[in-house]
Formats: structure tokens, C-alpha cells, sequence
């Protein structure tokens, strides 16, 4: 097959889809990579890298999309700046593309896709399964924003993160507290115990009390429900008591705390609202929220997305797309969790999994003309209906 990288165009993108170190991979499988000019720049992948590891380089990005059988995209599609044309629409027809997909919140480009015969994976829809780890790009991302998270924090905090005994006294330890702790959640708490901060973590799973207690961090104590999680993985959207309980034990831990890094989320719904604009004012002036799920909603009232803003003294830092922030290393897991799929389902020797294959048809949002995803199908009805 021949499989098109163009360059990301969505505004602060610096991710690419795929990195020059995986094309051998795809090359002895027997499939050709077109590669537009620059599509790595923002991630320090040069021409030439992409060149020497055996791509094609492609200048005018509407040729490479009419040539190539697969795109692998890192954003969804929209509007190109440069051909005016919606990439839904520069997607050759009878193709198939792979990215992130939002297809919730994006319907009419699904419904693009599906007229224009696309065959459709959203990376956010892989579902959980062993054989899909390697796969996961929502893990990938959550793993490179956790860490990033914490540094964003540093470098609005006033004061350092280790104990540190120095011949003009003692610098106590900067404390951290860390709501929601999943893939993002685990890897801010590693990340802050290894700058020396003390850390507390809370969340609403009770299977990741130990998980926190593991990387050193102590689990904040609270009465929790055994089926907290779905089947599939994610948390279970909790009851307004529930998070009225929950607010009044955070409250509690505030007026000892330098940093709250909060990554709650619950799949397909507004993240839930943990900081109050009230609680904000019970952390001491310098300390810093950095709000991991800003983009859904927010943990803190006062969440801006894309801003950071000061309140009564206090940094709340709303950053959106913060995986693009380290675009090296978001672009190699990225691609090799891209690069994963794509081997799955287009293997190069042996059958390819059919419709009645989990993975594929988990990840798998249009085919045949059709929008197929059952998570979309309410909203087909609902289109249907007005
Ligand atoms: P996520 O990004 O969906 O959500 C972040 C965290 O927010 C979760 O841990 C969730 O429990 C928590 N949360 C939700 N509501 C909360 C509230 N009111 N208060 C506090 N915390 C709240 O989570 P994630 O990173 O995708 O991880 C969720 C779980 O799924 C983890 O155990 C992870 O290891 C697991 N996982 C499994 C697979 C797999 O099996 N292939 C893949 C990815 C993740």
C-alpha cells in the first residue's frame, strides 16, 4: 500500500503521524511512504531523515492525497490553509485514514467520510484490550502530558520541589496533589515524586490505591464505590454527592499544598468539576493548578483552555494539546502506536481481521459508505429524526 503522511495543519500542531526510524518497518512489509515536505520540522524530523530512512518526499500535499491508499494523520481533519479545501474532502475517495478522530463532537466530517467510501480508525477509539496496548495512542499522549503537567507547574511555582538541606537552613519539600490518577495521573505523581515533592493522589477507582502507594505517594482516604469502573476501563461518571464529598475532602488537603495537578475525566462526558472558584481561595497565594482535562471542561471552575490565568495569587494553567509540547517523543509513541494498527489490521503476510474482530471493528468509524461505529449510531438517529 501506499501510505501518505502530510503535514499536521491545525494551529500549535507539532506532531507527526509517523517518524522516520519506523519507515524500514513499513518498507519490508512492502508498502511505499509519501512524505510531505516539512511534515516532521515540527518535531525535529528533517527532509532528509525522512529521505535517507527510504520515503518519498512529496511538495504539493493534494498529489500526495491523491496518490496514497492510507493517511496516517496525528489531528482530525479541517480546513487546509494552503488548497482551501477541507482534508475530509482531499481524502481520496475509496481510501482509508487513521488519526485522532474526534467523531463525537465532528459528526458532519464522518458523515464526509462514509459518503466518500473512506475506511475510517479513530485512535481514540481503540478499545481497551491486551493485544491493543501497544496501540493505546490516548495512554501514549496521557503518559507525555502527566510529565509535562508537572513542569508547567514548576515553572509557575515560586519555590523548588526537593528537601534541600543547605548551610543557610532547610527548604522543605514542595507538596502535590494529584487528582485523577490514570495513565496522565500516575506518570505526574512519578514525575513529581522524582523532582522530590511530596505527593498525595485521589481518585474515585479504588484499584488505584496501590498503584499510587506504589510510586511512593500517599492515597487520599475516602469512602468509594467498588464499581467505579466499566468493564471497558474507564471510570464511571459519578453522583452530585458523590462530588460534593469529594470537593470537601480536597478542600481539607488545599491549605497544604504548592501544586494541584487534576486529570479526572470520565469518557465521552464534561470532566468533572472537582476546584470550586470558593476552594481556589483556601490554597495559598503562589500556588499553581495546572488542569489537565481543560479540554473537557476543566477540574477547576476557573479553567480557561488554552490560558493560564491568575487568580487571587494563585496560577491556574487551563494548556490544551500538551503532548504537542514534547512533539520528539509524543510523535514516536504516536507513530508507533499508528504504525501498530496499521500492521494489525493490513498485516502483511496472512488474512486481514474481518468485521467480527473487536479491534477492528472497535477502532473502525466508517466502511463501506456507512458510518458503522455503535457509539455513533444516536446520533445518526438523532440527524435522522430533526
Ligand atoms: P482517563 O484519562 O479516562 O481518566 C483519568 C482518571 O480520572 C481515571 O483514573 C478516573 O478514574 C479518574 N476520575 C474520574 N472521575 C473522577 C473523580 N470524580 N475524582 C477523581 N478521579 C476521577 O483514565 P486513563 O488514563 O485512561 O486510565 C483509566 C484506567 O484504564 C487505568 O487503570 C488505566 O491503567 C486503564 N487502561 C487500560 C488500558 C488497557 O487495558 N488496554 C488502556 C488504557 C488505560
Amino acid at each position: 500500500m501506499k501510505i501518505g503522511i502530510p503535514k499536521e495543519v491545525q494551529a500549535g500542531e507539532t506532531r507527526v503521524a509517523l517518524v522516520p526510524g519506523l519507515i524500514p518497518l513499513l518498507l519490508k512489509d512492502r508498502h511505499e511512504v509519501l512524505v510531505e515536505a516539512g511534515a516532521g520540522a515540527g518535531a525535529y524530523f528533517s527532509d532528509t531523515q525522512y529521505l535517507q530512512a527510504g520515503a518519498s518526499l512529496i511538495e504539493d500535499v493534494s498529489a500526495l492525497y491523491e496518490q496514497v491508499d492510507i493517511v496516517f494523520k496525528v489531528q482530525p481533519p479541517q480546513m487546509h490553509p494552503a488548497t482551501r479545501l477541507h482534508e475530509a474532502e482531499m481524502v481520496r475517495e475509496g481510501s482509508s485514514y487513521t488519526g485522532f478522530l474526534s467523531p463525537l463532537a465532528l459528526m458532519d466530517v464522518m458523515e464526509t467520510f462514509a459518503m466518500r467510501k473512506i475506511t475510517a480508525f479513530a485512535m481514540e477509539f481503540i478499545p481497551r484490550l491486551t493485544r491493543a496496548q501497544s496501540m493505546d495512542a490516548l495512554s501514549s499522549m496521557a503518559t507525555v502530558a502527566g510529565y509535562k503537567a508537572v513542569l508547567l507547574a514548576t515553572e509557575h511555582l515560586g519555590k523548588m520541589f526537593p528537601l534541600l538541606m543547605t548551610a543557610a537552613g532547610t527548604i522543605r519539600p514542595a507538596t502535590v496533589l494529584v487528582l485523577g490518577a490514570g495513565v496522565a495521573g500516575l506518570q505526574a505523581i512519578a514525575t513529581a515524586k522524582r523532582l522530590g515533592a511530596r505527593v498525595e493522589a485521589f481518585d474515585a477507582r479504588p484499584a488505584v490505591r496501590e498503584q499510587i502507594q506504589s510510586l511512593g505517594a500517599t492515597f487520599i482516604e475516602m469512602e468509594l464505590s467498588q464499581d467505579a469502573e466499566t468493564a471497558g476501563g474507564y471510570a464511571r461518571e459519578q453522583t452530585a454527592e458523590f462530588l460534593r464529598r469529594e470537593q470537601e475532602v480536597i478542600r481539607a488537603r488545599f491549605p497544604g499544598v504548592d501544586v494541584v495537578i487534576s486529570t479526572a475525566q470520565v469518557f465521552g462526558k464534561r470532566a468533572p468539576l472537582l476546584i470550586t472558584n470558593e476552594m481556589v481561595r483556601s490554597l495559598r497565594p503562589g500556588s499553581v493548578i495546572v488542569d489537565l482535562a481543560a479540554e473537557q471542561g476543566g477540574n477547576c471552575e476557573l479553567t480557561r483552555a488554552g490560558q493560564t490565568i491568575e487568580h487571587e495569587g494563585v496560577a491556574i494553567i487551563g494548556a490544551t494539546n500538551v503532548s504537542a509540547m514534547l512533539p520528539v517523543d509524543a510523535s514516536v509513541l504516536y507513530a508507533r502506536n499508528v504504525v501498530n494498527l496499521f500492521r494489525y489490521l493490513y498485516p502483511a503476510t496472512g488474512p486481514q481481521p474481518d468485521g467480527t474482530d473487536e479491534l477492528a471493528r472497535g477502532a473502525c468509524v466508517t466502511r463501506g459508505g456507512e458510518i458503522v461505529h455503535e457509539l455513533l449510531q444516536p446520533l445518526i438517529r438523532e440527524e435522522v429524526s430533526r
